[in-house]
Parts: C-alpha cells; structure tokens; sequence
C-alpha cells in the first residue's frame, strides 16, 4: 500500500520515539497510511515529538496543520485564527523546535524567544504549555506579569531561555536595566488583537524593538483586527505569511447559540438561575458588562446556593488564581466574569457560556463563546436579551452571518417576544426619525398634514353626463358647458 499525505518525508520520522506506546504508534502509521495528518510528517524534533504523543495528541487541529511548517521554514506569521483551535501548540512547537536546533547543551546564556500576551492567566496557562511541550529537553520558560515580587522576577530572568508576559511589567524590567532581549530568536505575540485594544500597542512595539533584528515573529490574533492590528504588523513583522483558519462566520461550529428575551434584569437574573438548574453542563461561565453586574449576580447565586466564583478586574491577583484553580479541578462549577477577567480562559469541560448582557462588539462575542465548544468539544451559547440588546444581537447576528435559535422558557416566560416589526436586517422597525435643520441642528416643524386632498381621476374626474370646463379662448377649461349641450 502506498502512503500519501502531504507533509514532508514523514517516514523519515523514527515512530518508535512516540513515548514507547505501541497503540499510539500503530494508530499513527495506521493514521498515516490512511492519509490523516499525524504530527509526525512535521520535521520536528524527537523530544518534542515525543512530548506531543505523552500529551495524547494524535492528529495536529487546522491550525498546526497550516503554521506548523512555514514556522518551521523560519517565516514570519500573521495567524488569524480562534482560541481554542490549537494554536497555542501552533507557535511552541516550532518555537522550541528552533531552540533545540543549535548547541543543545550550551549554558543558558540569555533569553532566547519571548511570548507576550494580554493577561495574567494567560500567560500561566501558555507557560504550563511550553512546559508540556519542553518536558524532555533541557528549556526552561519562565513568567514576568504583574502582581509578583519584582526582585525575585529580576533573578529570574537570566535564568530561563522563554520568557512568556505581558507588556506592562515586562516595559518595567526593561526601563530597570534587567530586560537583555539581544539573543531573541522568536518573537510571538498571541492574542494581538486583544494586547492592543488594551492599548499595548507603544508597549508591544518598544519590546520587538528591543529583539534581536534578524528574529522571526509569530503574530497570533482571533479576529483580524483593526488598524492598530495593521499598524504592528506592519511594524514589527518582516513579510509575513497571513494565514486565516476560521474565518468568523465559522467560529465554535460544536456551539449551539441560543437567544432566550427578557423583560428586565431581573427577569435575567430568574432566567441565569433556571438555566443553571436545569441544563446539563460540566462547567458554566457566565458574563457581564459590568463589574458591578458581575457582583450583584454573584450575590443573588451564592443566595440560591450556587457554588460560584466571582472574576472581574477588581479582583486580586489571589482571588483570581483561587477562582481559575477551583473552576479547573471542578470544586467550582459556575463563574460570573466580565470580558477582560476572562480573557483566554482554557478551561476543560467549559461547555456552557450564558451572555447577561450581550457583548459590545461581534468580536467580543466570539472571544466569549470561544471558551466553549474548544478543540471539537460540544458547548452552548445562550444570550439573554432585552428590548435594548436587540439591535446589538441582531447586528452580531448579521456580522457572524448566523441566525441564533430563538428558544423560550415555559416556565418564567416574560412579556417581550422580540420587536413586532422587523426590517429585512432583523432589527426592530422604530418610529420614524424627526427631521433636523441642518443650518441650526433644530428639529424641523413637521407640517399638520393638509386637508385630504380630493383623489384625482376619481371625483375630478368628470362624469360622463357632467358639464366640462372650458375656457373663452380655447386653452385652458375655465366655464362649465353642459355635454348635453354640445
Ligand atoms: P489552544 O487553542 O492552544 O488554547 O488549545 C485548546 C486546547 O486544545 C488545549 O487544551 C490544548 O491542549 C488542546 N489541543 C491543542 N492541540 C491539540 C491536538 N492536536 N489534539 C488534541 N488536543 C489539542
């Protein structure tokens, strides 16, 4: 039988370093042979191979599949692609690969690749990958954000070879002197468009400067951005490849969206606490667009028994890390967040996300239910909406050119049902504007509308036996002449 893929020379790859486990090796020559993408046909190194077999990961996701070995070749990449697709591995793997290339068991000299990321949990949960990854090598990464001993962080940093952060606190050790990012050889930026509507971008831009100039950059965003998005790339990447998995339309395709309408906040609140009870979940996230929401929601579910946590950027670093940690072994079920709390969250088994408050922006909407339904798991998104989320649903609707399944609760089914009126868009059809002088901006008098003029060719019309005008000279009707007559 002939084997087919289309990766490179995948059987040069020695099988048996895949952990020693014959059914994981049998499954991926089987695999193999049959044409389905095994991580082997990457030219990866065998300790990393070996990490991903340990790890369990057998077929790489869309994403590795398309950055893997361009990354690999050295280029720069510009990835557009949803959390949860894989990408994490998408940039480790060919990271450390390049790491390990040259002078494997040379001193640790200085840093060596750097990955910069918007929040805190994310930069641990991205440390504890590169950790996986790197078991069976001698790399080591270590972690600068916020809210640690700014000392201990200092010694810390000539002593790892992948510093993984976020921009604030790593601008702090450069402008201390403790930051030497000379021997960079990989740059990553993940989640960049996030990082930069957090307003990173002067920071983001000073730390690629401060990178070795003949580095490669890997850019990693869920959407694709903005003009601040287009300044960087432009800025800190050198002809990258633009790789585009998932176009948004496309996003969580394993999440059921759901829209359930509300009366008011309250009504939401009964509604959070049917769901909660009733549907069938692992793990439930829930967000609000305000801190202050957040908490009163909190408060209401603690009072109903729930065994929640609270995570908003109030919080500190303890309660957030204690919230994460309990959420993550599963002591904790339930977590009310605001986006910025929850951002990058990889929680296993998150497959109910519930919208208090429907999201700003189509963006935001698809950050948040890329907690659920990650890497081909099943999840369900339900938005709660009031007469004034309407427009808001039905423009993210028309941006995700998805049309959310309407669903109802029996039980504590409220009075508002949606507009009457729809326009063709889907939003609700409104009274109709007053017209404003563009001279002094002042509403315009509307006329009373005149007196219901006389339908023409009806009663003007003259009928067939009526006398018809006409006038002295011929031109005009002006005296009427009776038909008889003529
Ligand atoms: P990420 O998008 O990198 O946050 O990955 C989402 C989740 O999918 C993480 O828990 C990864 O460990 C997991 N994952 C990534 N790639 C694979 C793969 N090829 N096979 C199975 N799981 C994966």
């Amino acid at each position: 039988m002939q084997c087919q893929t289309g990766g490179p020379t995948p059987l040069a790859r020695p099988f048996g370093l895949l952990g020693g486990r014959t059914g994981n090796l049998c499954r991926c020559i089987a695999d193999f042979c049959r044409g389905i993408p095994v991580f082997s046909q990457f030219a990866l190194h065998e300790r990393l191979l070996k990490a991903v077999a340990e790890l369990k990961f057998v077929e790489p996701t869309p994403v590795q599949l398309a950055a893997i070995p361009l990354a690999l070749q050295g280029k720069d990449l510009r990835v557009t692609a949803q959390t949860g697709s894989g990408k994490t591995a998408a940039f480790v793997l060919p990271m450390l690969n390049r790491l390990l290339g040259d002078g494997a068991s040379q001193p640790r000299m200085s840093v060596r690749a750097m990955i910069l990321l918007p929040t805190r949990e994310l930069a641990q949960q991205t440390l504890k990958e590169v950790e996986r990854f790197a078991q069976f090598t001698f790399l080591k990464g270590g972690l600068i954000t916020g809210g640690e001993d700014f000392k201990v962080q200092a010694a810390m940093l000539r002593k790892v070879d992948i510093l993984i952060g976020t921009p604030g606190r790593l601008i702090e050790h450069a402008n201390a002197g403790n930051l030497l990012l000379d021997e960079v050889e990989v740059l990553v930026l993940d989640e960049a468009d996030r990082m930069l509507d957090m307003g990173f971008a002067e920071d983001v831009q000073r730390l690629s400067e401060l990178c070795n100039a003949d580095r490669q950059t890997l850019l990693f965003s869920a959407t694709s951005g903005g003009a601040v998005l287009r300044e960087v790339v432009g800025k800190v990447l050198k002809d990258p490849e633009h790789l585009q998995l998932n176009r948004v339309s496309q996003l969580n395709e394993g999440t059921r969206q759901q829209i359930i309408t509300a009366d008011h906040n309250h009504h939401k609140e009964r509604l959070v606490e049917w769901l909660l009870k009733n549907e069938t979940y692992d793990k439930a996230i829930i967000f609000t667009n305000t801190r202050v929401q957040a908490d009163r929601l909190y408060g209401k579910l603690v009072a109903h028994d729930f065994k929640t946590f609270v995570l908003h950027g109030e919080k500190d670093q303890k309660d957030r890390k204690l919230a994460i940690d309990r959420l993550k072994q599963g002591a904790v079920k339930i977590l009310v967040a605001t986006d910025v709390a929850a951002r990058g969250l990889d929680v296993d088994g998150l497959d109910l996300v519930i919208n208090f408050d429907m999201p700003r922006s189509g963006d935001e909407y698809v950050h948040r239910i890329g907690r659920t339904g990650r890497a081909g798991a099943e999840g369900l998104a339900i938005s709660l909406i009031c007469h004034n989320d309407w427009a808001l649903m039905s423009s993210i609707e028309r941006y995700l050119k998805q049309r959310f399944e309407r669903r109802n609760i029996k039980d504590i089914k409220g009075i508002y049902q949606g507009p009457k009126n729809l326009k063709a868009s889907g939003k609700a059809v409104g009274p109709k504007k007053k017209k404003i002088d563009p001279k002094t901006g002042k509403k315009l008098a509307t006329k009373k509308p005149a007196a219901k003029a006389p339908k023409r060719n009806t009663i003007n019309r003259p009928k067939p036996d009526a006398p018809v005008l006409v006038s002295q000279d011929g031109l005009a009707p002006l005296k009427r002449r009776a038909l008889a007559a003529e």
